[in-house]
């Protein structure tokens, strides 16, 4: 019965790739299966000193770290992160971030993680979108790994124009605007930091930075997209 209800709701509102518009079939999420096998998978988290690492530089002590696609500027596969942050798609968050968690735990990434820490926004700017990207990511990915989600960090003041700084400046405007609540829930725990998107890593590494002063056990790091140049 369940299924001839699916098939009259495809009828209607037929569910559709996000990258290449063809129908989806029953058991297709998001992107159909052609698609999905033609992301640009980063497939870096078993390098013990990846691009994320690399990013964040050596004042960040990172455990794990991983990124599910490298993101590039105009093409469909960036166009899901900005659609599912911009575009009140919290359920797309969550079901990329499980497609991301099923592909990640066969190789151990999530094995010893006992909490998830989701990148905070600004309270004003979860008004204005009705929730947090990262949060959703969160969501998903427990869904898969049943790790509960800590929602320590917090957004203590806005980034201002971060996106028009460039990188020296962008370090320097985002020191400090993380702040960390309830240190006992990180304390002496191995943490995942979950963000959408890691580009020049400043934000990550202030995220990465504020958890560390909660004394965790270790901090890993976890994003959908990497982009590919720092920009
Ligand atoms: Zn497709």
């Amino acid at each position: 019965m369940k299924s001839f209800w699916q098939g009259l709701t495809h009828l209607i509102a037929p569910r559709v790739c996000r990258i290449c518009g063809c129908t989806l079939g029953a058991d297709e999420e998001v992107m159909c299966l052609g698609c999905l096998m033609e992301m640009p998978r980063a497939l870096i988290h078993q390098n013990d000193f990846n691009a994320i690492h690399q990013r964040l530089g050596h004042h960040c002590q990172v455990d794990r770290a991983a990124a599910w696609f490298y993101y590039k500027r105009d093409t469909q596969y960036a166009r899901l992160l900005i659609d599912a942050k911009y575009g009140q798609l919290p359920a797309l968050d969550r079901q990329l971030g499980e497609m991301c968690a099923r592909e990640l735990q066969p190789d151990g990434f999530f094995s010893d993680i006992e909490a998830l820490v989701p990148m905070p926004i600004h309270w004003r700017k979860r008004m204005r979108r009705g929730y947090n990207q990262a949060m959703q990511i969160c969501r998903g990915v427990r869904q898969v790994t049943g790790i509960e989600i800590a929602d320590v960090l917090s957004a203590a003041k806005g980034h201002g124009v971060q996106a028009r700084h460039g990188r020296e400046q962008r370090y320097s405007s985002i020191s400090g605007t993380l702040a960390l609540r309830h240190p006992e829930r990180v304390q002496g725990r191995r943490v995942l930091f979950v963000d959408d998107i890691i580009t020049t890593g400043a934000s990550a590494s202030e995220a990465v930075l504020t958890l560390a002063s909660g004394a965790p056990a270790s901090i890993s790091v976890l994003c959908l997209g990497l982009t590919t140049v720092n920009n």
